[in-house]
């Protein structure tokens, strides 16, 4: 078939298998150029590994330091008729490479909310891995169905306490206008802390001390945002943040558990706003994501995944420093965008920015191409008129 992109809402429904070949080694290659000589960790597990910050994540163990990975994630495969997700592309294509490289990594196509994934992943490590020496969390999801009741609990995006209007970007009709969202339930607050908070990280943590897979001083650690005044009423005060908040408090009880065995730590790691399928499905991110991309560019701080994670793995987890860690011992490599010089700026292009100047405000159209390289579309090696097979 020839493989176009299909847009519905914010999400593309197609992916191109080369293109999603070339997203893989264009952050292998970005990792490899930047390696340094510090030792990292020799077993990886990462929940979450197919896309975003989690296949980050499992470029950067893999390539910076030579290192096995088992990975979880929910992804559609191909059918004669049907191109797989992203994902499923992303993990086939970093196996690949992984493989040539001389470097075990394979990949477990299940609900990780699940007992059934846990113990999956627990047979693999003991077949292939002995022990992991970290273990990436890096789950976004809409809903997670809880594995001991059985009871399914939704993810919602809504403000906390009263009703938010705020402005914000229709990336499908290139619209710019004002959305109100009314105020969480307690219901849909407390679904959102069991799906994005921390119980299933503790659940994992938890199983791989049982069964011991874990390595002396394994570390582990989950992705949060923050973010400042833009997003606050929306990300950080909003239902996710409450969910986010939970990650502190799992991370304490986690560190607690391995401290009392072969010890170890979790963190919680804070990484800045980026272009990620998550993202975009998060109202009023996008318009700030294309005018932070912008702000930050124009003043050369600008990084994407594969830097950010990059930076916490070589520069934080595995770097030869001091953790730069904030006053609840979160590790921070989100701080460039919350300089006040950034945030002023995004804040002064947020009062004028209009559907008419979107493009001459912001960077809306690198919000666009790498919106689209998420699903590899956009790569100057791929013919995109070929005729190509969508099963890998
Ligand atoms: P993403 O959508 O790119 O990745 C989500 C991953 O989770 C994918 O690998 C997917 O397959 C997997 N997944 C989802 N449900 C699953 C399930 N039930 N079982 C197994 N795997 C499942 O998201 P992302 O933006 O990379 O987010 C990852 C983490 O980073 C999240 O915790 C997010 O809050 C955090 N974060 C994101 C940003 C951002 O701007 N995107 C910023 C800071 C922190």
């Amino acid at each position: 078939m020839i493989i176009k992109p299909k847009v519905r809402g914010f999400i593309c429904t197609t992916a191109h298998p080369q293109g999603c070949a070339e997203s893989v080694q264009e952050q292998i290659d970005y990792v490899k150029q930047h390696a340094g000589d510090q030792q990292g960790p020799k077993n990886v597990l990462v929940i979450g590994c197919s896309t975003g910050y989690g296949l980050a994540s499992r470029i950067t163990t893999a390539f910076s330091f030579g290192a096995n990975t088992l990975g979880v994630m929910f992804e559609k495969e191909p059918t004669e008729r049907k191109t797989a997700t992203a994902g499923w592309y992303n993990t086939r294509a970093f196996e690949d490479k992984a493989a040539a490289a001389g470097l075990y990594a394979e990949s477990l196509n299940m609900d990780a909310f699940s007992h059934e994934a846990k113990t999956a992943v627990i047979e693999k490590i003991k077949a292939h891995m002995g022990k992991v020496d970290l273990v990436v969390y890096s789950l976004a999801s809409p809903r997670r169905k809880d594995p001991d009741s059985g009871e399914i609990y939704s993810s919602t995006l809504k403000p906390v306490g009263k009703e938010v209007t705020r402005k914000t970007l229709n990336t499908d009709s290139v619209q710019v206008h004002d959305i109100t969202l009314p105020p969480a339930t307690e219901e849909e607050i407390a679904g959102t802390i069991k799906v994005m908070g921390g119980a299933d990280w503790e659940l994992w943590m938890d199983a791989l001390m049982q069964a011991d897979v874990l390595s002396d001083q394994a570390k582990t650690t989950a992705y949060t945002y923050i973010g400042k005044s833009l997003t606050m009423p929306i990300y950080g005060e909003a239902t996710i943040g409450k969910a986010k908040e939970d990650l502190d408090r799992a991370a304490k009880a986690i560190t607690a558990k391995l401290q009392s065995g072969n010890g170890g730590d979790a963190y919680v790691s804070v990484l800045k706003a980026i272009v990620t399928q998550s993202s975009s499905a998060i109202p009023v991110m996008p318009l700030y994501i294309s005018l932070l991309y912008r702000v930050m560019k124009d003043l050369g701080t600008h990084e994407g995944c594969i830097e950010q994670v990059n930076k916490l793995m070589t520069g934080e987890l595995f770097g030869q420093g001091d953790l730069n860690l904030d006053e609840v011992g979160r590790i921070r490599v989100d701080l460039a965008e919350l300089t006040d010089e950034v945030q002023h700026r995004v804040e002064a292009l947020w009062d004028q920015v209009t559907t008419e100047n979107l493009y001459e405000l912001s960077d809306f159209s690198g919000y666009q191409k790498e919106f689209f390289k998420l699903f590899g579309f956009g790569f100057d090696g791929v013919d995109y008129d070929a005729e190509t097979d969508p099963i890998v």
